[in-house]
């Protein structure tokens, strides 16, 4: 999975667990390199920054966060990326891509966590941009189409299927089985699933056993698991299917 090839995009799971630390993992942090533009993150949780230096990436070159729902592992995040950014002296501005909502949710976070940081005057701005379910939208550089998934979280909860440096990168978020994660899947060479429990039904999560089961209608390369509870993560890795770590680093093309 680390090869040491020259590749166009670079995946590196700096956060690969579930809300609540099972085996010790940050959480949702999929940050990708490409050669069309500015590292970016696929989700931003709580824990993201500590991973992010963790990981040994520099939190000041991510010029864009994808946000797929608004769920504190999956955003909460973000209020102390751009305060790193603010107390490091950041210049290029940070875009924001997430469900309708984001902006509002984001500015409730900053005042919430850190009062007055919302509206602090720093030396980039920090730009939101909201993605319509069903849409498709260029965002700095990164094709994204996102599909409406199963997860209550006080916005429309997204998969995302992102096209970057010629690879496309799909993602689940956290959903419960939903049509569509085939569509979000089709074509791509890597495909980011949760895989919250074994085979436990946990309501609005996938289940390895969720995907096993439709494994035949996901017309992509690869799957690799992530959000992985305890149980999960005691079963270890499973025929046909990829499993991430923090540090995890995939070379696309493979
Ligand atoms: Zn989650
Ligand atoms: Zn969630």
């Amino acid at each position: 999975m680390d090869q040491t090839a020259p590749s166009a995009v670079t995946v590196t799971f700096a956060g690969s667990g579930d809300a609540f630390g099972s085996g010790g993992r940050y959480q949702a942090c999929i940050h990708v390199r490409h050669p069309d533009g500015e590292p970016f993150l696929v989700d931003c949780g709580a824990t993201s920054l500590t991973a992010l230096k963790a990981a040994g990436l520099d939190p000041g070159e991510i010029g864009t966060v994808l946000v797929s729902h608004l769920h504190g592992d999956h955003f909460g995040g973000l209020p102390f990326l751009v305060l790193d950014g603010q107390f490091t002296g950041r210049t290029s501005p940070l875009t924001v891509a997430g469900p309708p909502g984001t902006a509002a949710r984001l500015h409730q976070a900053m005042e919430t966590l850190f009062p007055g940081s919302a509206g602090a005057d720093r030396r980039f701005a920090v730009e939101v941009t909201e993605l319509e379910p069903g849409g498709r939208t260029a965002v700095s550089g990164i094709e994204v189409s996102s599909y409406e998934v199963s997860h209550p979280s006080g916005a429309p909860p997204l998969a995302l299927r992102l096209t970057v440096g010629g690879q496309v990168i799909a993602y689940t978020g956290d959903t419960a089985w939903t049509d569509a994660l085939p569509a979000t899947a089709a074509g791509a060479g890597l495909l980011i699933a949760e895989a919250y429990y074994f085979s436990k039904v946990i309501p609005y999560h996938l289940s390895f056993a969720d995907l096993a089961a439709h494994r035949d209608e996901l017309a992509c390369r690869r799957v690799v698991l992530t959000h992985m509870s305890a149980d999960m993560l005691a079963r270890g890795d499973q025929p046909g299917f990829e499993t991430a770590w923090d540090g995890c680093v995939i070379h696309l093309p493979d």
